[in-house]
């Protein structure tokens, strides 16, 4: 059945969850379209990912489903990896402040710098008085038919007040996906005797001090694996890097280091504490480090089987947010990867608030369907896995975010915009080390500060 378009006058009743990035601005779109907006937030602040914590989970690996989950993924070192410039939402510049000794000026910012962005964000646009903190979403479900046939969601939340049962019209999930860890599945590492950590509980590097760490990178989450060899490298005795995307004789020592070695896969690791390499090469190692990625992960979403994450598909989604048997009622913010997050997480929303005020149409059902089928099969065909959907590579994240603003009579993605991210990403694997502090595309910083005047008072 075709769902049905919402009346372009009416104004939904929207539970988001999560006040991260992605929640943040999905709430001001939400209410720019006039819909009543609730917020669910776990934690207690406002940022999601970029509230850095000291703390980690007691299990290295999180394997543990009961653990205490801690949600943010961040080491203390890090800076941003994406150009301040180009990062930040299309109308709220993220513009380098004065430097007074409260904020960082530079260009690829500390992770605090990111937190006070979206602080300021949050407080320009009256964000959280729409936001109950410390309350986790527990269930989100379709209302049963019997009960109501106007598409409504039930959502339970757990707070200190107990557990609240309340009826939306609608859900956007904004519950981000960079806390689950994936793990590298590594020829005899059951017996392998030392120790193991993913770089979800990565904060600093002291304690691998005099240590032989072997660092597991794959695609997705290099960038990160590169910053935690290079902090570790500081202190630890050796560290070899095993890379999936390099080729299999490689063995080379890294540019400015004398203990960070670049190698390929991990053949086996043994009873002996060895680990050996495709390349052939032994080395006896203390720790072996996971920066292996993430798995999307919605523990309260029931949708009756109507999604689900198959090899970290999430799916079937019409254009990675609406599963077109539950649209427009349940839509996911923010699921792409290799990205530059904030801006399509503010494309996707407007879009979401547009389609839910029926300012916008969407296609109907089996139309949704059969778009979303044919891209799966062009993925097939093209040989690319079921984990590598949601991956934005080239072209395609601009194309898509275009896409997004047409449907919502929004202007496109400014030039520079994406000239900067290209630049930028190419700069990250060419000048890994010093990517962050030299550049040559001082001419599209022009530009943009110069876009950002007319949102700058
Ligand atoms: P999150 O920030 O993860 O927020 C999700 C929120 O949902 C959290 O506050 C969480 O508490 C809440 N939540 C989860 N489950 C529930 C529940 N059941 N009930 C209630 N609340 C819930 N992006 C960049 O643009 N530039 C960078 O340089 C950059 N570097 C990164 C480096 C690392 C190491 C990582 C991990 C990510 C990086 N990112 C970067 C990507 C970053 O994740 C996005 O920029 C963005 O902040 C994600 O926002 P989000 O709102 O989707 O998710």
């Amino acid at each position: 059945m075709a769902p049905s378009h919402p009346d372009p006058t009416i104004s939904r009743h929207v539970a988001v969850i999560g006040a991260g990035a992605a929640g943040l601005v999905a709430a001001r779109e939400l209410r720019r379209e006039g819909h009543s907006v609730v917020v669910l937030e776990r934690g207690s602040q406002i940022g999601g990912v970029w509230g850095y914590t000291s703390q980690v989970e007691p299990d290295p690996l999180s394997l543990d489903p009961s653990r205490p989950v801690v949600h943010s993924s961040l080491y203390r070192s890090l800076r941003t990896n994406i150009p301040r410039e180009c990062m930040g939402f299309t109308d709220f510049p993220f513009a380098a402040r004065p430097h007074d000794g409260s904020r960082d000026p530079r260009r690829h910012p500390a992770h605090t710098e990111v937190l006070a962005y979206l602080r300021d964000f949050a407080k320009e646009f009256d964000i959280e008085e729409m936001i109950r903190f410390e309350t986790e979403v527990v269930k989100a479900e379709p209302v049963e038919a019997e009960e109501d046939d106007g598409g409504k969601w039930r959502v339970k939340s757990r707070s200190s007040d107990g557990v609240a049962d309340e009826i939306y019209d609608a859900v956007m999930v904004c519950n981000g996906h960079y806390t689950e860890p994936r793990h590298a599945l590594i020829a005899g590492i059951d017996s392998w005797p030392g120790k193991q950590i993913h770089s979800h509980n990565y904060r600093v590097p002291d304690q691998f001090k005099n240590q032989v760490i072997v660092v597991v990178i794959v695609i997705g989450s290099s960038a990160s694996g590169v910053d935690i060899s290079r902090d570790i490298a500081k202190v630890a005795k050796e560290v070899h890097v095993s890379s999936r995307s390099t080729s299999p004789e490689t063995y080379e020592k890294l540019p400015g280091y004398d203990n960070l070695w670049l190698h390929p896969t991990i053949e086996i690791a043994r009873e002996d504490g060895s680990v050996v390499f495709e390349n052939g090469k032994t080395v006896y190692a203390d720790t072996i480090m996971h920066c292996t990625g993430y798995k999307y992960y919605f523990p309260f979403l029931d949708t009756k089987g109507e999604v689900t994450v198959d090899d970290n598909r999430v799916g079937p989604l019409y254009k990675h947010v609406f599963p077109p048997a539950l649209a427009p009622g349940l839509s996911f913010i923010g699921l792409p990867w290799q990205i530059t997050p904030f801006p399509m997480f503010e494309l996707q929303s407007k879009w979401v608030a547009a389609v839910l005020s029926g300012r916008v149409s969407l296609p109907s059902q089996d139309e949704m369907m059969e778009d979303t089928k044919t891209f799966y099969n062009k993925l097939e065909s093209s040989g690319i896995p079921k984990r590598y959907t949601h991956l934005m590579p080239d072209d395609s994240q601009f194309e898509y975010d275009n896409w997004l603003a047409d449907q919502c009579d929004y202007p496109r993605i400014e030039k520079w915009r994406e000239q900067m991210f290209y630049i930028g990403f190419k700069r990250i694997y060419a000048q890994s080390a010093t990517y962050r502090d030299n550049w040559d595309d001082d001419h599209l910083i022009a530009e943009a500060y110069d876009d950002f005047v007319k949102f700058m008072s």
